[in-house]
């Protein structure tokens, strides 16, 4: 993309409503635009973010067997009364009437909707086990709308939904889920730490939050520091193996890491006190078990191997998609601006054009963004006829990884300077050298 043709309304000034830095720096780079109090359009930029962290989450749902669909953003009330939940769930739902006068609302989220698709269509063991999931708008009329998309009133989520016959059957289906947010979630350069959270009124072990630990996290956590050294990396995993999935939930929650819900001091206090870490967290999803609550008041049943019609059991499981942006955000910054990972960098690099309208310099440049883009990689040609100052304010603020430098002064011998947006190291080298090492 060439920046003259681009539409990236950066902002020079800070804008006064932003309290923590994603916020401020999202708003600076023009990614988003609030319409209404937690309500946002997304700027050309913020919406490559958004598509590239879906993205990953749909590559790594697929790797673990998950199947999309895509339900509707407003649903029928009645559904809600069948479960329960229509007056339970109080004024974070957005109740909305048609001109019918018939009850609808805009999903917060989406437990009703997918029993309902399960008991229409599926009614054998032999049709399980079963994943559905999807990456859909969610609406809930937070109190406090803030942060910008961290605490939205519309978001984005992914929310996914296993069904099984035995309750073994879907505690794997559980940790299924737990190894592939744990790979999501690094490959968007992020670490975020399973934690123990409320279980709610169903209890027990079969709810984890996922973490970012950030100093604007609105949850207060407490662990053992050894959590932060587990990696989940590159390693093979299986995921229809019961044994692998299960060892890799012992491994990541071998150590205490809770939320203040679910805290408890007394076995907090027999850690060695070096290793006990008090701190916020952003919670950027979280997995839960819950057996029959849905399919049971919902008529969710099938036919087991014995005859014998039983509800189903089942879980559900969401990712805070664009609630990651903020936390991305959060976790990767400097005074300068986003530091964006690779794996969801808006573009991969920005070429820096030191003199426009010099005729050498702009061929240079456009040789360089033309060679990059038949690699495959999404450059930025910043072409504006600004200061060189101003262009690496530009590139420093909106993230990119690396930065391409092209001067006349450079090229006369052949060389361009390539700059790592993280550690800031530049190293000169030919144009050439510059694009195979990006690639
Ligand atoms: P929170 O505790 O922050 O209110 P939650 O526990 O109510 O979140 P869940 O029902 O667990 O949210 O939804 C799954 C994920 O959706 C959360 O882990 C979070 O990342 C994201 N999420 C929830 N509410 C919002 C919101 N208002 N804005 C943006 N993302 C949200
Ligand atoms: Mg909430
Ligand atoms: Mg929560
Ligand atoms: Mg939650």
């Amino acid at each position: 993309m060439r920046l003259t043709r681009y539409f990236m309304p950066v902002l020079k000034e800070d804008p006064k409503e932003a309290q923590i830095v994603s916020h401020r720096l999202m708003l600076r780079a023009g990614m988003i635009k609030q319409q209404s109090a937690g309500i946002y359009s997304w700027l050309p930029m913020g919406l490559k973010v958004l598509n590239r962290i879906q993205q990953i989450v749909h590559e790594e749902q697929a790797r673990a067997g998950h199947i999309p669909v895509l339900m509707p953003t407003i649903q029928s009330a009645d559904l809600w009364r069948e479960s329960g939940r229509y007056d339970d769930y109080g004024e974070e739902m957005l109740r909305i009437t048609d001109r019918h006068k018939r009850d609808m609302l805009y999903g917060p989220t989406n437990e009703e909707v997918i029993t309902d698709i399960f008991r229409a269509h599926v009614s054998s063991y032999k049709d399980l086990p079963l994943t559905l999931y999807q990456i859909q708008w969610k609406f809930r009329d937070e109190i406090r709308p803030r942060f910008g998309v961290m605490r939205g009133r519309e978001f984005l989520m992914k929310d996914g939904y296993n069904f099984d016959l035995t309750r073994d059957a879907a505690l794997h289906a559980y940790n299924r889920h737990l190894v592939s947010y744990l790979r999501s979630y690094e490959r968007m350069g992020l670490q975020a730490i399973p934690m123990r959270a409320d279980g709610g009124p169903i209890g027990g072990d079969y709810t984890h939050e996922f973490l970012v630990l950030a100093e604007t996290g609105e949850s207060e956590v407490f662990y053992d520091s050894e959590i932060t050294d587990l990696k989940f990396g590159s390693r093979a995993i299986d995921y229809d193996s019961v044994e692998q999935c299960q060892a890799v939930l012992e491994e990541f929650t071998s150590r205490y890491a809770r939320t203040d819900e679910t805290h408890d001091a007394a076995i907090f206090d027999q850690i060695p006190e070096e290793r006990r870490r008090t701190a916020r967290g952003i919670e950027v999803g979280q997995i839960f078990y819950f057996g029959t609550k849905y399919s049971e008041s919902m008529g969710a049943t099938v036919v087991g191997p014995d005859g014998n019609r039983t509800p189903v059991e089942m879980g559900s499981h969401g990712i805070g998609v664009s609630r990651l942006l903020g936390a991305i955000i959060e976790a990767s910054h400097d005074d300068k601006g986003i530091i964006w990972p690779e794996g969801v960098t808006p573009f991969e690099v920005g070429i820096v054009n030191l003199k426009q309208g010099d005729a050498s310099t702009d061929s240079a440049c456009e040789a360089l963004y033309a060679e990059l883009k038949s690699k495959g990689l999404d450059p930025l040609y910043d072409d504006r006829d600004e200061r060189a100052g101003a262009k690496f304010a530009t590139v420093d603020l909106i993230g990119l990884p690396w930065r391409i430098t092209v001067g006349p002064r450079g090229l006369a011998n052949n060389k361009v300077e390539l700059t790592s947006r993280r550690t800031g190291e530049a190293v000169e080298m030919s144009p050439q050298e510059a694009v195979s090492r990006l690639v």
